[in-house]
């Protein structure tokens, strides 16, 4: 294999960016590999001062929660920075996150980071600007589990559940277990603190707004709602539009990344260029590239953590390269995101289908309310759904011929009607995934395929 054969592309650089941002990038890659001790070992393979920022990313490996766990969260410390200094000051704190794979990080958090980070995802939607000034109220339905207060045994009053300016409407994590009177309560909470934002996991808001409509209640609507949380699905959009009079935008990011897309007026997902730098990787043509393909996160300005060619572990789709209508030009740009690289099943003849184009296939199944498939073999599938104001045996005839268009004519599907499903802790709905998830390393392109340290 020739030299050049082994340089990896960078599709970044096919993106428009402000005229300072290489430079943004160039601080935070230098300040990885010379001021922070859990990229020693990149430093060799960084191409140097002469290559493009995005060529020099693009010869390093993925970050991954392997070498987050394997390094602590000192090692992803600046500038000999010490984290027992920065606890006791209270400047920081550190915060476990069990991700939908399992997998358990302690993360440094910081504040007036995060803050930045979401205030700078608020200026690319119209609605979020107007109205978002960081003292505004705001209702959040999650579950407690991921933010708010926890209680399983019995309620807790609306003021313990009240911080400021922020009202959690939940202190239960399931969903498919809440009581109509709880979600009455919840109801009620929204007409009295009227909040401007409603941000809110969207299987959780749907859910409630199915018993809005089903109920005809009175509802306050906020200016926005906001998703965030988990990947929401075409039904949770649908559902939730039925019972508010807000507009809708999904915002996209993690605990470990900050705010990485925010969704415009116009319904496309734009990079936080303010906040961090995202190179993506295509798939193979065989497997949905190169319009699909995965993400990695590079975080600026974060005096408590350098992070670089983070693998966030989720799978997107590019808008198609067209202007959007909203105007934005700078940094990637997504027609969506299309779930989690675990979340990802296979057609009989072996062809990737992303958690995206399930949804789509199904979200036109009038009755369906909520669904999880789950490939048990090749080519056997298996369909939980939930149903309402349409028989059972009708949704499920139309949703396992909205899959076959998926899956192909070879696919045996089977498909069962169930009271509710509950998501997977800590609150977090699975739409589609496999009973052995497949390796998204071997899915990419080769040309743009991080290097495997
Ligand atoms: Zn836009």
């Amino acid at each position: 294999m020739s030299i050049d054969a082994c340089i990896k592309q960078s599709f970044a650089s096919t993106s428009t960016y402000a005229p300072h941002y290489p430079q943004r990038c160039d601080e935070a890659l230098d300040e990885a590999l010379f001021s922070t001790q859990a990229y020693d070992a990149w430093r060799t393979l960084d191409l140097g001062p002469a290559s493009t920022v995005f060529s020099r990313f693009a010869a390093l490996p993925a970050l991954t929660k392997r070498e987050l766990r394997a390094c602590g969260p000192q090692g992803f410390v600046p500038h000999g920075r010490d984290i027992a200094e920065g606890l006791t000051s209270h400047e920081i704190e550190l915060v476990a996150t069990s991700g939908a794979t399992g997998d358990q990080v302690t993360n440094v958090w910081y504040q007036p980071w995060w803050n930045a980070s979401e205030a700078a995802s608020w200026q690319l939607n119209a609605h979020a600007r107007a109205v978002a000034t960081g003292a505004h109220r705001e209702a959040i339905l999650t579950s407690p589990l991921c933010a708010g207060y926890p209680c399983e045994d019995g309620y807790l009053t609306m003021e313990q559940r009240t911080l400021g300016r922020f009202l959690y409407l939940s202190e239960r994590s399931d969903p498919s277990s809440w009581s109509n009177d709880l979600m009455d309560r919840m109801v009620n909470e929204l007409n009295i603190f009227r909040p401007v934002v409603l941000e809110a996991n969207p299987s959780f808001l749907a859910r409630l707004s199915r018993h809005i409509v089903k109920r005809r209640m009175s509802v306050h609507s906020p200016t926005i709602i906001v998703l965030t949380y988990e990947n929401p699905s075409i039904l949770h959009r649908r559902q939730i539009s039925r019972a508010f009079d807000a507009p809708i935008a999904s915002s996209y990011g993690a605990t470990e990344a900050g705010y990485v897309f925010m969704e415009c007026e116009a319904g496309r997902l734009h990079q936080v260029t303010a906040s961090c730098h995202v190179d993506f990787l295509p798939f193979g043509p065989e497997h949905g590239g190169p319009e699909v393909g995965r993400i990695l996160v590079t975080i600026f300005d974060n005096p408590w953590r350098s992070l670089v060619r983070f693998d966030i572990g989720d799978v997107v789709r590019l808008d198609g390269h067209a202007p959007c209508p909203c105007g934005r030009h700078e940094g990637l740009a997504l027609k969506s995101v299309e779930g989690r690289a675990v979340h990802l099943t296979l057609t009989p003849e072996g062809q990737t289908v992303t958690q995206g184009t399930v949804d789509h296939a199904l979200g036109s199944v009038t009755g369906l309310v909520e669904y999880q498939i789950l490939q048990v073999g090749p080519s056997d599938y298996h369909l939980r759904f939930v149903a309402e104001g349409v028989a059972s045996r009708l949704v499920a005839g139309a949703a396992c011929e909205a899959l076959k268009a998926v899956y192909g004519a070879a696919a045996v599907i089977t498909a069962d009607p169930v009271e509710a499903i509950a998501p997977d802790s800590p609150g977090k709905y699975c739409l589609a995934r496999m009973l052995e998830s497949i390796d998204p390393h071997a899915l990419l392109d080769d040309k743009y395929a991080p290097r495997v340290t």
